[in-house]
């Protein structure tokens, strides 16, 4: 069975999403022990502890963004640089924060390797953003963190919209979306239950 097959059976109703989906080859992101598995479900191991995202929480947190081609999107989490991917398809930049060099090393060699020159990837601490790229049309977090960090708020535009995995590390969270107006008035709707890896290095607002 194919990824974009049981995504639509899953309610993924965007065809711009679905077609990302078929496009990026999954295989290419997840490590060679797993890659009988790369098209299953579930998320895997990437090393240093931590996971690629199942595809379909890749795709329902990309439905959500409601991406336009023009859009600049922030990520934080590159991990494996597949979420970058998907996005990198439907929006025209995509800047994304890595904690861990080595993850950041790799996702960028492979990005590469599939010829994304609008992938751009720095490694740092993600919950300060980007502040020299910004402001951004989306973001998407992509590690459970226990707020919602105000400089990724500041960082969004108007009309912006952030998708965030917002509750205690090690449990279920809630995906948040927060969403920015023309008048720069911020709003939250609380989506679906998920579990994702800690976001690291918090600080206080
Ligand atoms: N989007 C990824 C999945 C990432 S898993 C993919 O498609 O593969 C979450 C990632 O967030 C991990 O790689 C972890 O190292 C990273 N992370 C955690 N805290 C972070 C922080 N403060 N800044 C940047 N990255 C962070």
């Amino acid at each position: 069975m194919e990824i974009s097959d049981y995504l639509q059976d899953d309610g993924i109703t965007s065809r711009r999403v679905l077609d990302a989906m078929r496009v990026v080859p999954r295989e290419r992101f997840v490590p060679e022990a797993h890659l009988s598995e790369a098209h299953a479900n579930h998320p895997l191991p990437i090393g240093h502890g931590q996971t690629i995202s199942q595809p379909f929480v890749v795709a329902y947190m990309t439905q959500a963004l409601d991406l336009r081609s023009t859009d600049r999107v922030l990520e934080i989490g590159t991990g494996s640089g597949y979420q970058a991917a998907i996005l990198a398809e439907l929006a025209a930049e995509v800047y994304t924060v890595e904690t861990i060099a080595a993850l950041a090393d790799r996702a960028r060699l492979v990005l590469v390797g599939l010829g994304y020159p609008n992938i751009h990837v720095r490694t740092g601490n993600g919950y300060h953003g980007w502040p020299e790229e910004a402001p951004f049309d989306a973001a998407i977090v992509t590690a459970a963190a226990t707020h919602v960090p105000s400089a990724l708020v500041e960082q969004l535009a108007p009309e912006g919209r952030m998708i965030i995995p917002v509750g205690a590390a090690f449990a279920v969270q809630r995906l948040v979306m927060v969403r920015k107006s023309a008048g720069g008035r911020v709003t939250e709707e609380s989506l679906l239950p998920v579990r994702f890896v800690p976001f690291t290095g918090e600080g206080e607002d």
